[in-house]
């Protein structure tokens, strides 16, 4: 392998180190795939999956039988009462402002309490003007920041006592932003704080990047509702887009009616030739998920070896499959984005180049090679141009392959540094 990819002896030596420092890790992570493919697998059988389901309709999408299952595959997974999974739902962030549309009455007040949402959400809420955002329809929003990558209790609490909230927003990863991850637990208690002080707040969450990372999910918890993207991890690199809201029927019910028409909300629908491709993917989502989390670990092992900040740590338990690595200078995370692209399937003579994007303010670089536009369940390495040169890696539908981008971008940086000297 070492010659078939040209990498000099630094980055071969390093990997070598990273195998057997690694082992256990990935041992670990293997319990977790194992788990999570019983639970996928246990799904389908419950719910007697079939060719007949791979069937699908077109125009209104009434009586979708496959929809319907896949549907009852999900809730089941999650342990939710029930669930939405639709290709009419362009992405995760689509599906997270219809769910927020569907919850939201004009004076209701929606609290996040892990800081700024993620980016595509902030014209949605309004944090940035937009005619049409949740603001505009005199919705209220209030945040609260984590402190040292925790709730703020206290603040939380005196918030909900003093002001009637409807939803409050968790979002487990991090976005582009340089918290920690939310873990299970962590969320499993503030969510019980909330509950014993106000029940009747929804406790929504958003999970795009952590199903699949542990062996529980937030509607085991105490979420209400649980909304994700299926180009992420549960769409196991083969859903060709669409997004998912699992939890309590009447909230679930509430967003089927956003997406679709008051009347009408999940009855409709057409799923226009997916439906075999929603259940492949759920049912690669477990095993995807693993090579995704052993591609950041050895990005993290790797790129720490060279004395870059990583987070998580290599050998740090993980809640979701992104890297964040703080490169501290343009040239490097340029470099290290052209090594990740050049190992990709897809367009691997390709040069990333710093853009504008619709929903993101700062100019960002996206290395990405994937076989659906926009996936980041497949390696890709992304982040704003800005000081001090944070990158966000995730994705690798396989290790094998997924490692290759990494040993690559790695190498790339080796190789820039030994010109140097
Ligand atoms: C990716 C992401 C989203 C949006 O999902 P898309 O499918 O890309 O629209 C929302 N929230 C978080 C935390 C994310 O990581």
């Amino acid at each position: 392998m070492k010659d078939f990819l040209e990498l000099n002896n630094k980055t071969w030596e390093l990997y070598e180190k990273a195998k057997k420092e690694l082992k256990e890790t990935f041992e670990s992570i293997d319990e977790i795939t194992e788990y999570n493919s019983a639970k996928v697998l246990n799904a389908f059988m419950k719910s007697r999956i079939s060719e007949t389901h791979f069937n699908s309709t077109t125009g209104y999408g009434y009586n979708d039988l496959g929809r319907e299952a896949i549907e009852e595959v999900y809730a089941t997974i999650f342990k939710a009462e029930s669930a939405l999974v639709r290709n009419q739902f362009i992405s995760g962030s689509h599906a997270l402002a219809k769910t927020l549309f569907g919850l939201l009455r004009p004076h209701d007040t929606l609290l996040s309490i892990t800081g700024l949402p993620y980016d595509t959400l902030h014209e949605v809420i309004g944090i940035e003007e937009n005619p049409s955002s949740l603001k505009s329809f005199g919705v209220q929003y209030a945040q609260i920041d984590l402190i040292e990558n925790d709730f703020d209790y206290e603040k939380i609490e005196e918030y909900i006592l003093n002001h009637p909230v409807k939803v409050i927003e968790i979002q487990r990863s991090r976005g582009y932003s340089t918290r920690k991850s939310l873990s299970i637990d962590k969320c499993e208690k503030v969510i019980h704080f909330i509950k014993e002080r106000k029940p009747e707040i929804i406790i929504m969450v958003d999970n795009c990047y952590c199903e699949f990372v542990t062996k529980k999910e937030p509607i085991e918890i105490g979420a209400d509702i649980v909304v994700g993207s299926l180009i992420k991890n549960l769409g196991g690199g083969i859903t060709p887009n669409g997004g998912y809201v699992v939890g309590k029927k009447e909230y679930v019910e509430l967003v089927a009616e956003a997406l679709t028409l008051p009347g009408e909300g999940s009855e409709v629908g057409p799923t226009l030739g997916a439906n075999r491709l929603f259940l492949q993917g759920i049912f690669f989502a477990p095993s995807v998920v693993s090579g995704a989390l052993k591609t950041s670990i050895l990005a993290s092992y790797l790129l720490k070896e060279l004395g870059y900040s990583v987070d998580p740590l290599p050998k740090e338990e993980r809640v979701d499959i992104v890297e964040t690595i703080q490169f501290g200078n343009s040239m490097d995370f340029i470099s290290y984005c052209e090594g990740i692209q050049e190992g990709s399937p897809i367009d691997s003579f390709a040069k990333p180049i710093p853009t504008d994007m619709p929903g993101y303010t700062d100019k960002v670089i996206m290395a990405a090679g994937a076989f659906t536009q926009g996936s980041s369940i497949e390696l890709s390495c992304d982040g704003p141009l800005r000081e001090p040169y944070y990158a966000y890696q995730q994705g690798g539908l396989t290790y094998d392959t997924g490692k290759i981008g990494v040993l690559k971008a790695v190498n790339k940086i080796i190789e820039r540094k030994e010109e140097q000297k």
